[in-house]
């Protein structure tokens, strides 16, 4: 019982850095994964403003913005914190495979988010972990990564090679974790179960618990000898190349699962998960909200007064005839329908909406003039 202050203290350690680690730098701001730095900055000296201390704003808030603009507005630390969140501010390093600035391009590292820790730490004090869920510990861990992806990619479906630094399988064993042509044997102390029995005196009577074997870790057997490569882990860490499936239709922060893609499991365990975090890129051209695309295009006076027929890119690139209609007014938007982004896994599509925009010109030629002051007279 001596231990329980301890313990107590590496619980609230644990569930303090979770929620640290939850604090959304993105929504402090209130700007979207995918704002330009003008609108972080922007929004940062909106909020700024608004919670500043000496204008008897609220002082943590104003800490917390600050915190968030830091970060958010030095592109290094932006990239690391859209991969590992918080933790790099607590100066925890990553090995030199990481790098900076090349979050998108290389997912090739695993990492963990972390709250299992909890369940181990209760396990080891009290047994309790396997009373939260039955855990499974040769499975191999899930990875997460983040992958940046283009609209057009989000229109048509991608398919991409990815290269990732996993636990894979050892060839040389097979997985087993036992050197070719050597034997398993039966643990002696469990028979095979994995689990032995103890039994504790109380004064209320006598309980008994079932424990992890110690001798042979829960596994129920023994290996004669280990495999030369991996141990007897029955996996090695190495790099794998991994064909990924978008489908079309994703949007910013879906995650897609891909079953049995993550670490290969402990002595022929389950292999874990693979997550993928899913960024769409700004496009020059088109702006998404939701499956609909949003396209601005600039017209003249006489075409707005006129009609004319124009035309107009698609995201798939070709151009399609736009019909104006006569006495179109600026910011006028006409729709498009089934020209936007396919829905996720359903059919149909969204719409493209065009703003039509008319330019006033700056700078005319003689004719041009004459034919406007003409115009003028006339009352237009
Ligand atoms: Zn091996
Ligand atoms: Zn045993």
């Amino acid at each position: 019982m001596r231990k329980l202050p301890h313990l107590f203290i590496r619980i609230f350690v644990k569930i303090r850095n979770f929620v640290e680690n939850m604090k959304d730098y993105y929504k402090i701001l209130g700007v979207p994964r995918n704002a330009s730095q003008e609108e972080i900055k922007k929004a940062y000296y909106k909020l700024a403003h608004k919670y500043h201390p000496d204008k008897g704003g609220d002082e943590s808030r104003f800490k917390e913005i600050n915190e968030a603009y830091r970060v958010l507005s030095d592109k290094e630390k932006r990239a690391q914190y859209d991969r590992y969140g918080r933790v790099f501010e607590e100066g925890k390093g990553f090995g030199p495979e990481t790098g900076f600035g090349w979050a998108w391009q290389r997912p090739d590292i695993d990492f963990d988010f972390g709250f299992e820790g909890l369940e181990d730490i209760l396990d080891e004090f009290f047994g309790w972990g396997k009373a939260f869920q039955k855990k499974d510990l040769k499975r191999g861990k899930d990875i997460r990564i983040d992958m940046e992806i283009s609209l057009e990619d989000c229109q048509k479906g991608v398919k991409k090679l990815i290269s990732l630094k996993k636990y894979v399988v050892c060839q040389r064993c097979g997985g087993t974790g036992a050197e070719p042509g050597s034997g398993i044997k039966e643990c002696f102390s469990c028979r095979g179960t994995g689990r032995v029995q103890q039994i504790k005196r109380t004064f209320f009577g006598s309980f008994t618990r079932y424990m992890t074997c110690p001798e042979c870790g829960g596994e129920g057997y023994k290996l004669e000898k280990p495999c030369n490569v991996c141990h007897g882990e029955g996996r090695i860490r190495d790099k794998e190349e991994i064909l990924i499936e978008i489908p079309p239709g994703v949007d910013t922060n879906q995650v897609i699962k891909f079953p049995q893609k993550g670490n290969a499991g402990r002595k022929k365990g389950k292999p874990g998960d693979l997550y993928l975090r899913i960024f769409v890129k700004e496009h020059p051209v088109f702006e998404r909200k939701g499956d609909d695309l949003y396209l601005t295009q600039v017209i003249t006076f006489s075409q707005a007064v006129l009609g004319d027929k124009i035309e107009i890119p698609t995201l798939e690139g070709e151009k399609i005839l736009l019909k104006i209609p006569k006495g179109t007014q600026s910011g006028d938007i006409l729709r498009i329908p089934q020209k936007g982004i396919p829905h996720f896994r359903s059919s149909g599509r969204g719409s493209l909406y065009v703003k039509l925009v008319i330019k006033t010109p700056k700078r005319l030629t003689e004719k041009q003039k004459e034919l406007l002051e003409k115009l003028k007279k006339e009352g237009l």
